[in-house]
């Protein structure tokens, strides 16, 4: 079993990675309350029933449509009505979407529970499971309600991953490469080698836990130096800025992933434009995310347009908008001195 430590303002806790077949019956202060969706419930409830004897199981019906405060209410009046006290620990099961949920609701029941991570998607293994950012959607915005609470202990098992569906599985892979081209060289190059395996069945283990316990190491430790996104966190949202904009204005036809995918390809071109990277840097990126089957070809919009769904990110400071560029493989910088002009005119270059 690999076993990570995280140590940063508002937690401090381990990631487990560890196959299936490890004992963790963990030793949890109180009762627990197991959160899952539909689709989980089926495939991994049993286990981790048996696994964690939670007092309890909230099922809620799968999809994103579902991250609501809605059903965090229905989670927490759960709780309430099961006289959940201050020691209990929710124990999120499943991807994102439960992880978002369940670590909002464990932040605001009772002024804030104990809330263990058990993702169940590439994306929530490699990304949003460690890092303690918990939200909810709203009809403004995806993840416009929530709260940062770090997690209790997060536990991998890549074993889940051979019931995932391939487009989750991609969806999680944009995410592994946007975390080597910030901060593992090493771990790019890995992706490169083994690529043509990463899709096919049965799934390399071996090689999936190293991939998870890299991308644990370098989010962790950005996590460890900027828990609350003041400074280089920020390096996480590589390729998110075009990439969130451009799966809004797909109306999230395009996936999370997908959206990412792209991101980085434009975020690279940029770079490359501005003298920051190397044509060579830019050109193994779209390499290696071909080779991953992610999409890397620009939908059709106007730079306008694309500009206009950017400036109203989250992330924008001041209505300015930053952009991570790579550097090299491994390493981004913020920029964050391009005029709403100078983005236009680079957005018409690269658009097809
Ligand atoms: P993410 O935000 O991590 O991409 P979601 O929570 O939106 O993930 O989950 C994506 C979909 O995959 C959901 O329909 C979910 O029920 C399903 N799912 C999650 N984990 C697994 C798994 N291990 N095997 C099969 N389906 C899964
Ligand atoms: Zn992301």
């Amino acid at each position: 079993m690999e076993k990570l430590h995280i140590d940063c303002e508002g937690g401090n806790y381990d990631i487990l990675i560890s196959p299936g077949t490890d004992d963790l019956t963990a030793e949890l202060p109180g009762k627990a309350l197991l959160v899952c969706d539909s689709n989980v419930a089926k495939l991994y409830r049993e286990r981790a029933e048996k696994r964690f004897s939670p007092v309890d199981t909230f099922v809620f019906p799968a999809g994103e449509e579902n991250k609501t405060i809605d059903t965090v209410m229905a989670l927490c009046r759960h709780a309430a009505a099961l006289k959940l006290d201050r020691k209990c620990t929710f124990i999120a099961l499943g991807g994102g979407v439960t992880g978002d949920l369940t670590g909002f609701a464990a932040a605001i029941y009772l002024r804030g529970v104990n809330v263990m991570q058990l993702p169940t998607t590439l994306l929530a293994m490699v990304d949003s499971s460690v890092g303690g950012k918990t939200a909810v959607d709203i009809p403004e915005g995806k993840n416009l309600v929530g709260a940062f609470h770090q997690p209790s202990r997060v536990v991998i098992d890549p074993e889940m991953l051979s019931t995932l569906p391939e487009r989750e599985l991609k969806n999680g892979l944009a995410e592994v490469v946007k975390t080597a081209m910030l901060g593992d060289a090493v771990l790019f190059e890995l992706l490169e080698k083994h690529a043509g395996e990463l899709l096919r069945k049965p799934l390399p283990a071996r090689l999936y836990e190293e991939i998870i316990r890299r991308c644990c190491q370098v989010k962790s430790a950005i996590v460890a130096a900027d828990a609350h996104e003041h400074g280089c966190r920020a390096f996480l949202n590589y390729g998110h800025t075009f990439g969130h904009a451009l799966e809004l204005l797909s109306g999230f036809r395009l996936a999370h992933g997908e959206g990412v995918a792209l991101g980085m390809v434009v975020a690279a071109k940029l770079a490359v434009k501005l003298g920051i990277c190397d044509a060579e840097t830019e050109q193994r990126q779209l390499a290696l995310l071909r080779a991953l089957g992610e999409p890397t070809q620009l939908p059709e919009i106007s730079p306008e347009t694309w500009l206009a769904a950017m400036r109203g990110d989250k992330k924008a400071h001041d209505g300015r908008v930053v952009f991570i560029l790579p550097e090299k493989i491994g390493k981004v910088r913020a920029v964050g001195t391009l005029t709403e002009p100078e983005i236009v005119e680079f957005l018409r270059e690269v658009a097809p």
